[in-house]
């Protein structure tokens, strides 16, 4: 898939852009905070409604404006389609289009242009706590199973609503006869959610271990394995086991949530570890190998979505090659040599030859 067109109105530092990209490498180049990472954010909605960095939704709206309007023009799924969302600044639902027709969630729009991000924070992600590999799943996860989306979607709906009656049972006891619903509820989608990851993370694995045998020369075994409830003792086992597996853990941690006022135990705390031939890269690993890990992680993530949707998602490269040094450079460029990849930095460098070159300035093509 292509992006061919961005027209943006208010989105972040952007009052109105339309910018026109080259079906190859787009280099996008400018001084620190001008909206190179803007831009690379805003692509990325586009496709997933989902920012990889904002809170909230109204973040995202131009200070001072009411909506923000994003619109692109893309080739995929060997036509020309376009999308455009409308996100507004007071909490109002958000508004999508799918070639001009009204769509109700991002699921509708689920491979018509996604996205792989790999930018300097994530060549941390194997080292630090365990929320930002879970978002690194679950982004890529979403974009590739609208049905896993919709089931995010709805347990964290039904944990915040959970949240709030750990937190206020106290004074009012009388709620502590709906917890068993939402219990129910959380372990019966929570159970989808593991389904779905276990065959995720298993051929994310995979794939990663090739890419990392590769560039290791073959000297290190890399393995991913997924972690979630301990009760659960095969993730893969039918979704009405886990269920009872993952009622079975809060049961027994039914005390201990109304005494900590929080949702202490399922697949929100789930996690993935790797090693290197059996060596936790998390408490062992040096540097460069958690670099090399990491680059795997994004290439094979880019792999599982190419191999799914016939089609090469596209790549945004944001600040990190500058981060790398050339060997490591040099592997990651290697594998771009097919489908659209944006890269942002503020040194051109030796980059300048990979494409086009787009010039960022307070918001504007210079
Ligand atoms: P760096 O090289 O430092 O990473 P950058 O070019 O990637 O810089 P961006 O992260 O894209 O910079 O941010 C550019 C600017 O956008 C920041 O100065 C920030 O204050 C501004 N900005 C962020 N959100 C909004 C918003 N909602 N409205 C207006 N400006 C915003
Ligand atoms: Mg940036």
């Amino acid at each position: 898939m292509k992006l061919n067109n961005l027209v943006l109105q208010n989105f972040r530092n952007y009052e109105a852009l339309s910018l026109d990209f080259e079906p190859g490498v787009n280099l996008i180049v400018g001084r620190n905070a001008q909206g190179k990472t803007n831009l690379l954010e805003a692509i990325g909605y586009l496709g997933s409604g989902k920012s990889f960095r904002a809170q909230k939704t109204g973040e995202l709206v131009r200070f001072g404006s009411d909506f923000a309007d994003l619109y692109g023009s893309v080739t995929s799924q060997g036509r020309q389609q376009s999308l455009r969302w409308v996100l507004f600044a007071d909490g109002r639902k958000r508004m999508l289009e799918r070639n001009g027709a009204k769509k109700r969630t991002a699921g509708e729009i689920a491979g018509v242009l996604p996205s792989v991000l790999f930018c300097p924070e994530d060549l941390m992600i194997l080292k630090g706590g365990s929320a930002p590999r879970r978002r690194l799943g679950d982004l890529a996860l979403s974009q590739l199973r609208p049905n896993y989306d919709a089931a995010l979607t709805e347990y964290t709906r039904i944990l915040e609503q959970k949240s709030r009656i750990l937190k206020d049972w106290r004074e009012n006891p009388a709620l502590l006869e709906i917890l068993p619903e939402y219990n129910t509820r959380l372990c019966q989608v929570g159970a989808l959610l593991i389904s779905y990851r276990a065959r995720f993370y298993e051929a994310l694995g995979q794939a990663a271990a090739g890419y990392h045998g590769e560039f290791s020369g073959g000297a290190e075994e890399f393995r991913l394995e997924y972690k979630t409830v301990s009760t659960v003792t095969d993730p893969y086992a039918p979704v009405s086991v886990l269920t009872g597996q993952l009622q079975d853990h809060l049961e027994s941690h039914y005390r201990a949530e109304l005494d900590s006022a929080s949702c202490l135990t399922g697949p929100h705390k789930d996690d993935f570890d790797i090693s290197l031939s059996q060596i936790s890269l998390k408490l062992y690993g040096s540097q460069g190998q958690t670099r090399t890990a990491t680059i795997s992680l994004k290439l094979a993530q880019r792999e599982l979505m190419r191999r799914e949707l016939e089609e090469e998602p596209l790549l945004l490269l944001d600040d990190v090659l500058s981060e790398l040094d050339p060997g490591r450079q040099d592997f990651v460029l290697n594998q771009i040599k097919t489908g659209q990849v944006f890269i942002t930095a503020c040194e051109p460098g030796r980059f300048t030859k990979l494409g086009k070159t787009i010039e960022i300035e307070k918001g504007n093509v210079k």
